[in-house]
Parts: structure tokens; sequence; C-alpha cells
């Protein structure tokens, strides 16, 4: 059974592959066991449609032995192996793989149970004080066939796991792919708006659950007359300076620095625990890179017009600041660069409101 023939991930739900790239980090950082089992149990969890699973999984997630294989055993017999009803195509092909696992296993296991049988009568015979050699003899043979026939059969399931665990990863590794190229932008190959959007909840989620996130600058950077450019050389070689600007940005990027193109010529960068200077610092390391730039079309190396960018600054203060208005003053912020002549930096704080540090 390929995994490819039964499933294809770019069609698979957005809330089901939501869900099963949660499920892929949850188990890394938790140090799950990959068996079909657990990733099934897992995945109905974090579908969450089953309150009363949902709250024993959570107990379970308290208590200090956590998530285990034998725990997940328990709740799917409890929870899930009767409702094995299809909810869509993702759901159908997973649970086709996950019903193949289980039936192997059971079927394993009633080849232990039988093996187990053969032992329990073979020692049943043994107790018989009268027993002669002869009987011993054959007694001992049952035995032996026994334990090789055990050994065949366990040979046989780890075999048959491996190769489902080998599909899993497969699909794992899918199931990143089509996540990473969801979340980058084709032309420049940085983040996207929805990766923007993710690592700006992500990062004031951080900020308000107390880590060590102690605030963050949010920078917006939008090429200046840029449509006067595109009017003068084309699309193409417009294109050709959106990767470049956006290599610029990346030159210097931080640690943790989230780097995107929110849109068309305009782009974005989230810096955790940078104050208002290093955000302006690193505002101007980008202004002056592109500025600098000597720009030549690569075909007839023709010079083109120099280019420059102008940029908005704002920094999250407090929990009741919120993603909205950090965009809005970001915004606002580049809209007076802008206004001021262009190829400048504005921050927050220069447009009448108090002065805040992060
Ligand atoms: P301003 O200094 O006020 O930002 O002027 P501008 O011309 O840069 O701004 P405007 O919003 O008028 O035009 C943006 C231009 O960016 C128009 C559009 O053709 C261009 N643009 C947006 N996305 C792309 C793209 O993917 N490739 C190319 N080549 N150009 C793009
Ligand atoms: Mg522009
Ligand atoms: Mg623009």
């Amino acid at each position: 059974m390929g995994i490819q023939g039964m499933l294809n991930i770019n069609d698979a739900p957005e809330k089901a592959k939501r869900i099963f790239a949660r499920l892929v980090n949850d188990f890394e950082e938790q140090e799950i066991n990959p068996t079909p089992l657990n990733y099934y149990v897992w995945y109905e969890f974090l579908k969450g449609d089953n309150p009363q699973f949902r709250s024993e999984m959570e107990s379970i997630l308290q208590d200090p032995f956590g998530y285990n294989d034998r725990a997940g055993k328990r709740l799917y017999q409890e929870y899930l192996q009767e409702e094995m009803e299809a909810t869509g195509e993702f759901d159908r092909a997973f649970r086709r793989l996950l019903n193949l696992m289980i039936q192997k296993m059971n079927l394993w296991s009633d080849k232990l149970e039988e093996h187990t049988q053969q032992l329990d009568d073979c020692a049943h015979s043994l107790a018989n004080p009268d027993i002669d050699a002869n009987e011993l003899k054959k007694i001992t043979h049952t035995v032996i066939s026994t334990a090789q026939s055990m050994n065949e059969s366990n040979r046989l399931f780890q075999q048959e796991m491996m190769l489902s665990s080998d599909e899993i990863k497969h699909l794992r590794q899918e199931l990143l792919e089509a996540q990473t190229a969801a979340l980058t932008d084709e032309l420049t190959e940085i983040g996207n708006r929805k990766a923007f959007n993710n690592a700006l909840q992500e990062t004031i989620i951080n900020f308000n659950e107390g880590s060590d996130l102690h605030g963050f600058c949010l920078i917006f950077t939008d090429i200046d007359h840029f449509k006067r450019f595109n009017d003068s050389y084309g699309h193409l070689v417009g294109d050709s300076v959106l990767r470049y600007f956006a290599n610029i940005m990346k030159k210097n990027q931080k640690r943790h620095e989230t780097i995107c193109r929110y849109g068309g010529e305009e782009f974005a960068i989230i810096m955790p625990n940078a104050s208002l200077e290093e955000a302006r610092e690193r505002a101007e390391q980008i202004r002056s890179g592109i500025e600098s730039a000597v720009l030549k079309r690569k075909d007839s190396s023709e010079p083109l017009r120099t280019i420059t960018a102008s940029f908005g600054i704002s920094c999250f203060h407090n929990e009741n600041d919120s993603a909205e208005e950090l965009i809005t003053r970001a915004d606002k912020a580049l809209y007076e660069a802008k206004r001021q002549g262009r190829n400048c930096i504005v921050d927050e704080n220069e447009m009448g409101r108090p002065s805040i540090a992060p």
C-alpha cells in the first residue's frame, strides 16, 4: 500500500493539514512513539470533536507520566474504536492506514494468544508427576517449535511495522513540505503574508504567556516609486529588484527575526526583544543597503535607476496592545516616511504618541 496512491496531501483540507502539522510538532517535543495508533489518538485529540475524550487526554497530559503507548491504546479502545466514520478525504486516508495497522496488530496478538495457549498446555502436561520420557520429548519439541514460530511472527510483525512507519515518515515529510510551501513567497523565497500573520500571533502569545520575551518591534518597508520603476524597465526587471531587496533584508537577519513579504513591494520584519533603537539600526542597514546598490540589467548591463525604500516602525509595549494596533502604527509611520519625502525611517514615537520603551 503506498500512501501516495491513497492521499494527495495538497488536497487535504486546511484544517487537517494544520492539525497534522501541530501533531508532528507535539510528537517531537514530547518524544511520543510515532506509531499509527498514537498518530490516530493524537490526531483525534487535536481535532477536538469529542469533549469527553479531550478532557481525559488533557488530564493525562497533566499527569507526571504524561502520554505513553499504553495510555494511547486505552484511549483508543475507550473512545475511538467504535467511531470510524470518515469525515473527509484526509480523514478517510489516514484512518485507512491506521485501520490496517490495527488489523495487523490484532492478527499478531491473536497469534501470540495461540502460542501462549500452546505453552500453557505444555506447562499443564509437565505438572503430571507420571510423565514418561517419550511424552517429555514431545513437550520439549512443542516448546521449541512454538518459540521458533513466535520468533518468526515477531520478526514479520516488526517488519510490517517498520514499513508502515516509513509510510508515516513519508506522509509527515510531505506535510512539512506542503506547510513550508504554503508559508513561502514564491518570488522572493522569504515568508509570505500568512507566515507574517502566524509569526506575529505566535510572538504576541509568547509575550502574553510571560516567556523571556519582553517586547518586540515591527518594521514595515515599502519600495519607493516602484510603479515608475516597473513602467520604465518592465515587470520582470521589477521582479528581480524585489528578489534583490529580499536578499538585502536577509543579509543581516538576526536570530528569531521573521522577514516576510507583506504584499506587492511591501515587506515586514518582526524583531523579538529588540528596542526601538535596534529596530531603527536594522532599518537603516536595509535603507542604506538598497540605496547604495548599483543595479544593472542582466542582459545588457544597462545601469538601472537607484532604488530606495521607506520604513515605518512600531513596538509592542504591553499586554493591552494588539496585533491590529501594532500594524496600524507601523503603517502610519510608513505613510509618514513617504510623506516626508521617502528613503527615510519614521517610528511611532515621531507620530505624536508618548514615548514608551518596549
Ligand atoms: P510609493 O513610493 O508611494 O510606494 O509608490 P509606488 O509606486 O511604489 O506605490 P504604488 O502602490 O503606486 O505601486 C506599487 C507598485 O508595485 C505597482 C505594482 O505594479 C508593483 N508591484 C507589486 N507587486 C509586484 C510584483 O510582484 N512584481 C513587480 N514587478 N511589481 C510589483
Ligand atoms: Mg511603493
Ligand atoms: Mg506599496
